[in-house]
């Protein structure tokens, strides 16, 4: 990649962010498409994220994405939402409309993408059993809602579940609920969106009876790191279906790529990057 007077520069904001993906998938991806660009990741401080915003307006950043722990904190910065952001109240994405700097969220559609690209998304009105009530939570229960799910919410801490009744859940509980044990028997889809099982939480599970699920049930986790956490290991050993969250993660970035530049995103060479660069131990 040679970089010259007309290059684009397009970021990721996270804190941390050394752990993250996206420069070589976004990389990959501008490269394969031959976009004079490049994407580079920057630790920013809650503290000093005003600035960076102000620095995304001096300098004539492209595109941004945003991570933990800035998706609801930057919404305040911003000129404009696209809708589904509004509704959730965060964003992933900065992106330039008119001169404006507007925020959009991928993460939900990215989900959606992933599991319809190995033919997992369930029907209208099925149950999904949803794990977890944090940021991810919130885009991914509001998305199976907004395709006609009866979205079940499972969280340890009810206050922060009953957040996601106005997103579409139809309900929620703790993990040994009567409304989630229930909806568990029913289930076509569980997804844990919770840390439960990446480091330093390797090898523990959401508190989930992996034996209540049908033998139809799909089992999805966000994480991909580990490849394949306990819950996905117990499911498939149960002969269950499992997705990990490594094609939400191309799927949500490709959204992401094509919102910056109206072209379609390479999506192969954004997954083979992420694969490299979990397989060459990015940290
Ligand atoms: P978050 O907002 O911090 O939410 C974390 C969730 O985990 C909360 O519901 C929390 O429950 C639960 N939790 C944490 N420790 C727990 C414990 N010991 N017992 C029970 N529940 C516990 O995090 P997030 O941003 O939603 O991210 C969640 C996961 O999704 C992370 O692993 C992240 O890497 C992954 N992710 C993947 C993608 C992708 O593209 N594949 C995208 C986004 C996120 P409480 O509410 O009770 O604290």
């Amino acid at each position: 990649m040679i970089l010259n007077g007309s290059s684009d520069v397009f970021a990721v904001w996270g804190c941390p962010v050394k752990h993250s993906a996206s420069p070589p998938m976004h990389n990959a991806a501008l490269e394969h498409c031959g976009i004079n660009g490049v994407y580079v990741p920057f630790e920013v401080q809650p503290d000093h994220l005003a600035a960076a915003v102000a620095g995304v307006r001096a300098l004539g950043i492209r595109g941004v994405n945003v991570t933990v722990p800035h998706k609801e904190a930057v919404v305040p910065f911003l000129d404009a939402l696209t809708p589904e952001a509004e509704h959730l109240g965060a964003v992933n994405t900065l992106y330039w409309d008119n001169g404006l700097l507007c925020g959009d969220t991928t993460d939900g559609r990215g989900y959606i993408a992933a599991l319809r690209s190995c033919n997992l998304v369930p029907v209208a009105g099925a149950t999904v059993v949803v794990l977890g009530a944090g940021g991810s939570a919130r885009s991914v229960a509001s998305a199976l809602a907004g395709i006609g799910c009866k979205v079940v919410v499972a969280n340890r801490t009810l206050a922060k579940a009953e957040g996601l009744l106005s997103l579409g859940a139809s309900d929620i509980g703790g993990y040994d609920s009567p409304a989630v044990l229930r909806a568990l028997a029913d289930a076509a889809l569980v997804v844990n969106t919770t840390t439960l099982g990446m480091s330093p939480n390797v090898g523990v599970i959401p508190e989930i009876d992996i034996d209540r699920l049908a033998d139809n049930c799909v089992v999805s986790d966000l994480i991909y790191r580990p490849d394949r956490t306990e819950l996905l290991m117990r499911a498939e050993s149960r002969g269950l279906r499992v997705q990990n969250g490594l094609e939400m993660l191309v799927q949500q970035g490709a959204i992401s790529f094509e919102r910056w530049l109206g072209v379609s995103a390479p999506v192969h060479v954004m997954r083979q990057a992420v694969q490299e660069s979990i397989q060459g131990g990015v940290k």
